[in-house]
């Protein structure tokens, strides 16, 4: 095991934090979306995969709970009973109280966090922080959750106590997540269908932390509700927005306001996308993969207007370099950009990208490469 293995970082942090050892643990993965974005909350399609960065969630008994990250290293006690704090213990306190309510929360508990996933880059540490501890304080009561009641919890601890109306993607694939798949996730119906995936995957950090996303995310999810309104005033019986079929988007233009409009069809069109794009992944059409990675981009950019300037950059950069495809991954307004490209590329791309970034932006972007990785897993405590 590395020297930085997040598991042996939440050990020895778990110990010099509590002087005791951990009685319980789990780990779960960040992901990347490939396509569909702002889809899972218009029950749409989504199509992630999980990342090989993790986060590892080590808990044992106590009075009242105690947590530690090793973001800061500094213990705080907190209350799940109380209101959020704006704090990362309120993904803790939402766990807690939701499996509190399923009689699968132990009265008092220690918790150690340390993890691999860079936060709020779009890649879903929030997910993996509360789907870890959702496996490791149900544990810690004695308690085996099925992979779908995982799903639920952190969803509602995510959801209902911290407040990110955020849909299901996340906590979904950070569960159902195979190794060396990506999976083509049916919001609506809650399927999640594997899909081989083994290609090499570049991941560029922006550098610019999505701190004014909640807001802005938020207000999308109302405007989603908004403009499934004015379709069903329109005649449109669909029962949420990803359903509103494709052949209406030019009658339904007159039946709301032009803003509301460009995000009805960011959701439908991006929905035909996803699934379409899946097909082309499950084929190992690369390069048509790619070309509708570049038109997702494009919508999130102009019709959801969720993009940001130097991820608008990284993209076209990429192309430039001969990339199959590339776009701005999760959330939006900052975090990070996928690239696919012939494997022969990569080395020149990478270089090629970061150059230009350097030159246009003023600073180099963080670069990585991800392969498809699974789910979440207990470890071993102690
Ligand atoms: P994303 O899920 O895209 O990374 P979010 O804004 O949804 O971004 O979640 C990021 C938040 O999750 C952080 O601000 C922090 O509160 C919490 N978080 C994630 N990972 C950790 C960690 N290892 N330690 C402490 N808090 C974490
Ligand atoms: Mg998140």
């Amino acid at each position: 095991m590395p020297p930085t293995s997040p598991l042996r970082l939440a050990s020895s942090l778990f110990e010099a934090s509590f002087a005791s050892r951990p009685a319980a643990g789990a780990s779960a993965p960040g992901r990347v979306n490939l396509l569909g974005e702002h889809t899972d909350y218009n029950g749409g399609p989504v199509l992630p995969f999980a990342l090989p960065q993790r986060t590892v969630v080590l808990a044992g008994p106590g009075e009242g709970w105690q947590a530690v990250s090793g973001v800061d290293s500094a213990v705080v006690s907190f209350d799940p009973t109380a209101a959020p704090e704006g704090r990362w213990t309120d993904y803790l306190a939402g766990v807690i109280r939701v499996l509190d309510g399923m009689r699968a929360a132990p009265p008092g508990g220690r918790i150690a966090v340390a993890s691999t996933v860079p936060a709020g880059a779009g890649l879903s540490s929030s997910a993996a922080l509360s789907v870890a501890a959702a496996r490791a304080v149900s544990h810690l009561a004695g308690r085996r959750l099925s992979r779908e009641a995982l799903v639920e919890v952190a969803f509602h601890a995510e959801h209902d106590v911290v407040g990110v109306q955020c849909g299901r993607m996340d906590q979904m694939i950070v569960v159902h997540a195979a190794a060396r798949h990506a999976a083509l996730i049916e919001t609506a119906e809650g399927s999640v269908t594997p899909i081989p995936f083994d290609q090499p995957v570049l991941v560029f950090e922006t550098g610019v932390a999505h701190r004014l996303a909640d807001g802005e995310y938020n207000r999308r999810r109302g405007e989603c509700r908004a403009a499934l309104a004015a379709c069903r005033v329109a005649g449109v019986e669909a029962v949420d927005l990803a359903g509103v079929p494709e052949s209406e988007l030019e009658r339904l233009r007159a039946a709301m306001p032009a803003v509301l409009h460009r995000r009805l069809t960011h959701v439908v069109r991006e929905s035909a996308r996803t699934r379409a794009a899946a097909m082309a992944l499950s084929v190992r059409d690369y390069p048509k993969f790619g070309e509708y990675l570049v038109e997702g981009h494009r919508s999130i950019r102009d019709d959801f207007e969720s993009s940001c300037g130097e991820a608008d950059r990284l993209v076209e950069s990429a192309m430039r370099h001969g990339a199959w495809g590339a776009r701005l991954t999760g959330a939006g307004w900052g975090g990070a950009v996928l690239v696919m490209a012939p494997p022969d590329r990569l080395a020149s791309l990478t270089s090629g990208v970061s150059a230009d970034f350097r030159r246009e932006v003023g600073r180099g972007p963080t670069v990585w490469t991800a392969r498809a990785s699974g789910g979440v897993r207990g470890e071993r405590a102690g």
